[in-house]
Formats: structure tokens, C-alpha cells, sequence
């Protein structure tokens, strides 16, 4: 995006040196290889997170949903709006957006070098950069934008080297840490309940003591919790995690209180009294949820609904929409979506992406101490910000 406005806008000479043998690969396992390429509520600055929160607006604002939605139909993109507002393509295919941008790169007459690591960034007396790559080969520049991305999903080429192009000029970064991750947790009830995924709301304590929640699918694994509500979560909650272990509050009937969850039970077990305690759940929750959750209770699934009492009833009620768990790490950055943290924000232009510290270097997109909530954000983020970066030479 960076270097199809600088093209568009009219630079000189746009060349695009990227590292791996293919272009832009986490467009092409994003979304689950289709793309959730932004989301209509991400002008919405509340859904963006860095040390410095108000970072991210001037670009949001200088690049709305809407002007990226007209660039991509522009490019011939039909985007259908799915569940929480995420935009896609109807091709459902990845590989057409990266086929899309890289054809407009070559009607603006950009250059795109593959095989291009550059490992050594110079400003050059007088004016402008050295560019070196692995191998040797060199440019000479007279702006650089670095959009070298997170280090997240290290098996796609994914590293630090562009922080560290850019920290040899004088900028810093902030501690990084895998975000949109599913999280860790040695509660035993939730690993007997691996593989089963549930509709839940997930509730915790977030940052600076305010309540965050989210209500969607909720998957069980071998290690922990993972899912939407999870991934979404845990862009607040994995900084959280490096103070200690944090609890999740589960209710798997999110739209009931633990009284209506009581009365709801006592009408199925009235119904059916014949019942066992495990079958009065069938039809309602899994049977590898049920079970374990009854057994973390030290009820029997086999006794007969006739005999549980009412405080049981009221324990079991209160497990079913306040199950607490507590999850003590992120999972490593091999399964994240994104970094959390990046360069600095307070060392670049927000309105320009400019560096504060050497004109005429830029940095946009995920090198930046700026993520986004899951669903279409990041690459909203990565649109407007490589965007506003690639605006400022019309020479
Ligand atoms: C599994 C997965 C699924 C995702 N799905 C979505 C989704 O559906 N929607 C969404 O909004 N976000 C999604 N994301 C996040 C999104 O992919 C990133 O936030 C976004 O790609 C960041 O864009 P970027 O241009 O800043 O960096 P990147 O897309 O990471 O691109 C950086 C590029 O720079 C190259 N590079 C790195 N170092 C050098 C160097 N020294 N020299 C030359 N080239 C270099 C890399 O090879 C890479 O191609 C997903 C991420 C993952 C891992």
C-alpha cells in the first residue's frame, strides 16, 4: 500500500525489496487463506492499542474503511460483509488480493524485488540512504518506509530485522509479545474438554482494572483456551499475563444470570425426572463439557436428577455462568496473529509516519508499537498507515 501511493503520488523511481521468495505471505494465510481484509467499524480508533493510544488516529482518519473499501473495489474486489462486521472477498481467496496489489504496483510502474533482505540502512552524506541487501545488492534512496511487520509466525519470515534497521538511526522499541494468541491454562476441567468448541462470553479484569469481556466461540484445547473471544482478549490480556496469572470468567449461557441458569435447570430436571445428571444436559452443552464441569463440582453425572438438592442446583448454576479460570501465558509467537509492541510511536510523525529522528525515513504497518482488535483491524491498520506514508512526495 505504501509503495503503490508514493507511485501513485508520483515518486521518481518506487522500489519494493521484500525479503521472502513470495510476496506479502500473511495476506495469504490471513483470514484462514481468505482475508478479512478490514472490518466496517475500523475507523473506530478504540479497536487499535499501543503505549501511545491516540498514535493511531490521524492515519485511521486520513484513510477511512470506506476509501480502502473504493481502493480495493477500484482493483476489482466484490467484499462481503460477514459476522461482526468483517469484510472478505467473494473469492474467498487471499491469493487474489496479493495478485491485485502486485498488478497495480506494476501499472504505477513500481518495481517489486523478491529475494530482497535489506540488512544494512545508511543515511548518505548530503542527503538520502544507502540501501544494502543480503547478497550485495544496493540502491540509493531518497526516502526509505520500512514495513517489515511484526515478528509474529517466525516460519513465514517473519523477524525484528526491520526495528533493528531502524534502531541503528536512534529508535527504540517497546518490549514485544505475541498478541491475538491463544492463552495457557493447567485447569484440568478445561483440558478434559479439548477440541470442543462453545458459544460463551468470557469476561476479565483488563487493563487498569476495567472490565473486558467478549461473546463468541470459546475452543478448548490441550494447553488451554483458544477461539475468537480468547484471540480477541488477548491483545489486553497477554501484557496482563506478565504479572502473574489471570482469571477468565466463563459463562456458557451467556444470556442468562446464575438465578435464571437455576430456574432454567429445575424446569428440565421437573420435565424429565427419570433423567441422570449427565443426560439432563443433553441437547444444552456437549457432553465433553458437561461431564468434566459436573465432575469439577463432585457431582455424579450418574445420579438421578430427582436426588440433587437445591444447593447443588445453585453450584451447578453458578459454574455454568461464572466458571472461573485461570490462564497463566500466551502461546508463543508461533501461533500469534500479531506483535504487541513494536517501534516506538512517541520517535514518528503520526500525521506522516515520518520519523522524528532522520527525515526522510518512514515506518508503517505492524513494525509499528500498534495492533489491532481481531477481525479485519490489522490490515485496516497496515492499509492506512502505509498509505499515509507513501502520500507525501509528489517528486
Ligand atoms: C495467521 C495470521 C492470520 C491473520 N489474519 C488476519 C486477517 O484476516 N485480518 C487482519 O486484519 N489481519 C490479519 N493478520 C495480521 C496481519 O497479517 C498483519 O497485521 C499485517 O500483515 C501487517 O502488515 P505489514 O505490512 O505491517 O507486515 P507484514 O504483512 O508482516 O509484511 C512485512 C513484509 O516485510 C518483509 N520483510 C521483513 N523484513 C525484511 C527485510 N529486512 N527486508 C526486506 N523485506 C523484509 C516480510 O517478508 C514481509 O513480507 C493475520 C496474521 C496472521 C499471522
Amino acid at each position: 500500500m505504501a509503495a503503490i501511493r508514493a507511485a501513485e503520488r508520483g515518486a521518481n523511481r518506487v522500489v519494493l525489496l521484500e525479503a521472502g521468495e513470495r510476496p506479502a505471505r500473511k495476506i495469504l494465510i490471513s483470514g484462514n487463506g481468505r482475508c478479512n481484509l478490514t472490518n466496517i467499524d475500523a475507523d473506530d480508533p478504540g479497536h487499535y492499542h499501543s503505549s501511545q493510544p491516540r498514535f493511531p488516529r490521524p492515519a485511521l482518519n486520513s484513510y477511512s474503511v470506506e476509501q480502502a473499501l473504493s481502493f480495493f473495489h477500484d482493483l476489482g474486489v466484490v467484499t462481503r460483509i460477514e459476522k461482526r462486521g468483517r469484510l472478505f472477498p467473494i473469492s474467498d481467496q487471499a491469493q487474489s488480493i496479493i495478485d491485485l496489489l502486485v498488478d497495480q504496483l506494476q501499472v504505477l510502474g513500481a518495481e517489486l524485488v523478491l529475494s530482497a533482505r535489506v540488512d544494512h540502512l545508511g543515511a548518505r552524506e548530503g542527503g538520502g540512504f544507502d540501501v544494502r541487501c543480503t547478497g550485495g545488492r544496493a540502491w540509493h534512496a531518497e526516502c526509505v518506509i520500512v514495513t517489515t511487520g511484526g515478528v509474529s509466525v517466525p516460519k513465514l519470515g517473519a523477524n525484528d530485522s526491520g526495528m533493528g534497521l531502524c534502531e541503528v538511526f536512534g529508535h527504540q522499541r517497546t518490549d514485544l509479545r505475541p498478541g491475538l494468541v491463544p492463552l495457557k491454562s493447567d485447569d484440568t476441567t478445561v483440558r478434559r474438554m479439548r477440541g470442543v468448541r462453545v458459544w460463551a462470553k468470557v469476561s476479565a479484569q483488563g487493563p487498569g482494572g476495567r472490565q473486558i469481556e467478549d461473546t463468541d466461540d470459546l475452543l478448548f484445547t490441550r494447553y488451554g483456551v483458544s477461539g475468537f473471544t480468547i484471540l480477541n482478549l488477548s491483545a489486553r490480556l497477554v501484557p496482563m499475563l506478565s504479572q502473574g496469572p489471570q482469571d477468565l470468567h466463563i459463562s456458557l449461557l451467556p444470556d442468562d444470570t446464575a438465578e435464571m441458569a437455576s430456574e432454567m435447570l429445575l424446569a428440565r430436571w421437573q420435565r424429565h425426572p427419570h433423567r441422570t445428571l449427565g443426560l439432563s444436559f443433553a441437547g444444552l452443552l456437549h457432553w465433553k463439557v458437561a461431564r468434566p464441569l459436573l465432575e469439577s463440582l463432585r457431582l455424579n453425572p450418574d445420579e438421578p436428577v430427582a436426588q440433587i438438592g437445591k444447593k447443588d442446583r445453585w453450584a451447578l448454576a453458578q459454574r455454568l455462568t461464572d466458571w472461573i479460570v485461570t490462564v497463566t501465558d500466551a502461546h508463543s509467537f508461533d501461533h500469534a496473529e500479531v506483535t504487541i509492541g513494536g517501534l516506538r510511536t512517541d520517535e514518528v510523525d503520526p500525521h506522516t509516519m515520518e520519523s522524528f529522528i532522520v527525515p526522510g525515513l518512514y515506518v508503517a504497518g505492524e513494525v509499528l508499537d500498534v495492533h489491532g482488535d481481531l477481525g479485519g483491524y490489522n490490515f485496516q491498520w497496515a492499509w492506512a498507515s502505509g498509505h499515509v506514508a507513501g502520500e507525501r512526495r509528489g517528486n
